[in-house]
């Protein structure tokens, strides 16, 4: 029997059985309609070969879509009730055990992955997206790609090219481990409930090879924060604390890195900050 996908009506019979009242502490906005599921599986590539971890699955409208086209799925779930009951909404929809594991826990916290999932593939929590993307990135080298619908305002800031207005440093982490591209609009209405942001479809492949050392990671990652945290003022000055102390040493380090001192933050690729750090 094929794996069948979760309808609203089922999705809210759902939800009052477990007594979920969705939250907006825990960005629990559950998408009822089955085209958007299949749409973010889709653009993802996911095929039967795949196994494919995704964060926060909620009642399981999309762990259904992923497990629709034959490919295995670590679930990782911080609310107990409903990281309890997937399993059993997944055995209901005729998807075979052993193709699905459940982690009952925050997706911040999680350090080791069953399986070594190659395809993230989520509908991200709003207030944590760029924290958990960043975490499993970071932890998790075996994920090569992955699709994730976010915040718009978020997602647009993923894939954000240097000069930029809403380039940041988001951006520039998010670079540091690949590429990335928006992919899609998500109406607003295929949520329940219905958020008051609009939503975007964002799509990344990881470089073939790690860009540096966790800790040229970390002193790359340090640099990024002080540039944006005063993006108004030239590197020189922004850069001063974290490269040496004043002004001019932050001048001279800069110009060793074949950066001009008088740019700014938003102005600089990754490349450009993997360079200072390696100084
Ligand atoms: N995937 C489901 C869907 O598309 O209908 C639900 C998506 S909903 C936007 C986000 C889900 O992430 C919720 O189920 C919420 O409980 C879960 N969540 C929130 N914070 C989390 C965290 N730190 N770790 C793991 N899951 C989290």
């Amino acid at each position: 029997m094929p794996v069948s996908l979760l309808g609203a009506a089922e999705i809210r019979r759902l939800a009052a059985e477990l007594d979920v009242t969705p939250t907006k502490k825990l960005g629990q906005n559950f998408v009822v309609d089955a085209n958007t599921v299949r749409k973010i599986v889709q653009v993802a590539g996911v095929s039967a070969s795949d196994r494919v971890v995704e964060i926060g699955p909620g009642l399981g409208s999309l762990t259904l879509a992923i497990l629709e086209t034959g490919a295995s799925v670590v679930a990782v779930e911080i609310d107990h009730r409903l990281a309890e009951r997937l399993p059993e909404t997944a055995a209901a929809h005729e998807v075979p055990a052993d193709r699905l594991t459940v982690i009952d826990d925050d997706a911040l916290r999680v350090d080791t992955l069953p399986g070594e999932p190659t395809v993230l593939v989520a509908n991200l929590p709003y207030n944590v997206s760029v924290p958990v993307l960043l975490h499993f990135l970071e932890t998790f080298p075996y994920l090569r790609s992955g699709v994730v619908m976010v915040q718009a305002e978020v997602g647009e800031r993923l894939a954000a090219p240097p000069g930029s207005k809403v380039y940041g440093a988001p951006s520039v982490k998010a670079a540091w481990y690949g590429s990335w591209r928006l992919a899609g609009t998500v109406s607003r209405q295929v949520f329940w409930p219905v958020p008051n942001v609009d939503s975007v479809l964002v799509a990344f492949d990881r470089d073939a090879e790690p860009r540096g050392t966790e800790e040229h990671r970390r002193r790359t990652f340090q640099i990024v924060d002080a540039a944006f945290q005063q993006r108004r003022k030239m590197l020189r000055q922004a850069l001063s604390g974290v490269l040496g102390g004043t002004a001019a040493d932050a001048s001279a380090r800069l110009e060793q890195a074949g950066v001009d001192p008088t740019l700014r933050g938003e102005q600089l690729t990754v490349d450009d900050y993997a360079r200072i750090a390696a100084l």
